[in-house]
Parts: C-alpha cells; sequence; structure tokens
C-alpha cells in the first residue's frame, strides 16, 4: 500500500503531483505512528520546496500540518537514524533552506560547484572523503590546482549554519558538523585567489527569490 501510495503522490520522492500538498494533512496525522508516512511526508515537503509557489502555497494552506512534521523529524533525528541526512534535509527544507535541503549530502563525498564573484571561474568545492578543497575542474586532468578550504571556526557560525551545526552536534553526527564549519567557511579561488565564503555564492545562485525574502523576514535567516 505505501509503495502504490508513494507512486501516486511522490514519484520517486522528487516530482509531486496534484493532490500530494492536499494529502499532506492526512499523512502527518499517520506520521504520528508510522515512519513511511513520516518519510513520505518529508518527500512531498522537499518538492514543494523546489518550486516558490508550491512551497508558499504549502505554508500558507498547511501551516498546522507542517509544525507537526517539524516536531516529528525533530524526534526522529534524536534517535540518531542510520539516515540522519534525510530527516535533516527535511528540516532544512521546512525551515526555508530549499538551496541547501537540496544540495547537503552527508560529507562523505561532496562536491558543490560555485562561481568566483570576482572572476567568475567555476570553481569546484570538496568536502569529504575527498579530501578539503577549492579547485579547477579539468575533464582529463581532475581537480586542478587546488586550495586548502577555510573552514570557520564554531565562534564565527551565525544564523543557518549555527542551526545547522547545532543540530548536528545535538544528535552526535561528528562528519556532518565538521562538513559545516567547512562549508560555511572561506574559499580561495584558484585562479584570481580571491577568498570568499562559498555559502554566500552558493545561496545567492540557488536560493528561489521567494524563499529568500521569507528568509530575510525569519528569524533564523
Ligand atoms: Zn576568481
Amino acid at each position: 500500500m505505501w509503495l502504490e501510495l508513494w507512486t501516486m503522490l511522490c514519484i520517486e520522492g522528487e516530482t509531486l503531483v496534484p493532490g500530494s500538498l492536499a494529502a499532506l494533512p492526512r499523512l502527518v496525522a499517520l506520521a504520528r505512528s508510522e515512519t513511511q508516512a513520516l518519510e513520505m511526508a518529508g518527500a512531498i515537503v522537499r518538492s514543494a520546496m523546489t518550486d516558490d509557489h508550491q512551497g508558499e502555497r504549502m505554508f500558507v494552506e498547511n501551516p498546522d500540518a507542517i509544525a507537526e512534521l517539524r516536531e516529528l523529524v525533530d524526534q526522529r533525528l534524536q534517535t540518531r537514524p542510520a539516515d540522519y541526512i534525510w530527516g535533516f534535509r527535511t528540516l532544512l527544507a521546512i525551515e526555508g533552506q530549499f538551496h541547501w535541503s537540496a544540495a547537503l549530502g552527508d560529507f562523505s563525498d561532496d562536491f558543490y560547484e560555485v562561481a568566483c564573484p570576482h572572476c567568475s571561474l567555476n570553481v569546484t568545492i570538496a568536502i569529504g572523503g575527498y579530501g578539503y578543497y577549492s579547485a579547477c575542474r579539468d575533464w582529463d586532468a581532475g581537480d586542478v590546482d587546488r586550495r586548502d578550504l577555510r573552514p570557520a571556526s564554531v565562534a564565527e557560525l551565525h544564523g543557518m549554519g549555527r542551526w545547522m551545526y547545532d543540530l548536528a552536534v545535538r544528535d552526535g553526527q561528528d562528519r556532518l558538523a565538521e562538513g559545516i564549519t567547512y562549508l560555511m567557511g572561506r574559499a580561495e579561488c584558484p585562479r584570481c585567489a580571491s577568498v570568499f565564503r562559498m555559502a554566500d555564492e552558493y545561496a545567492a545562485v540557488n536560493l528561489p527569490p521567494m524563499l529568500s525574502v521569507r528568509l530575510a523576514r525569519s528569524k533564523i535567516g
């Protein structure tokens, strides 16, 4: 039954179909006792947040369901489940952090692309098993001209970065917490050697405009 519902409401957890948002309150009610319903509701929220209009509609039409879902996911995270990053990303989506919700991995081997704000070079950022560096990605030679990333100190973290870090630390997710300090830190451009904050550049490009406004208004943003 769950597989059928999953296919109906949320194909492969990515694409929203009409009716998905309407099903949210009932799914959240089921999610109190059914992990499957919790995962499905989370997938719908993450999908809705990829679209400005749908994201807004979801918050306006289902404020109670979203608030309860947030609570249920937070409770689940505190049990430190094996698929921790799944719930973490759902919470990020609920906080309006669509870009991180969509992009964040578990830092086992994460790569991000950001444009250097000074020379516009596409800079590859590695955070994880392959190292912690900025580089030029070359199809043949791989990541060349690598520079070490400069992680933010815990004291430097603020806003969403601090919130993400504290959550990961609370739940004993050491690799995730460490990865966040790199993600919120600085990178050096391999071409022009300017140093910039990766999160700023990444958010500027990947955050949908309406959500940027929501974020500016919210206490966390
Ligand atoms: Zn540059």
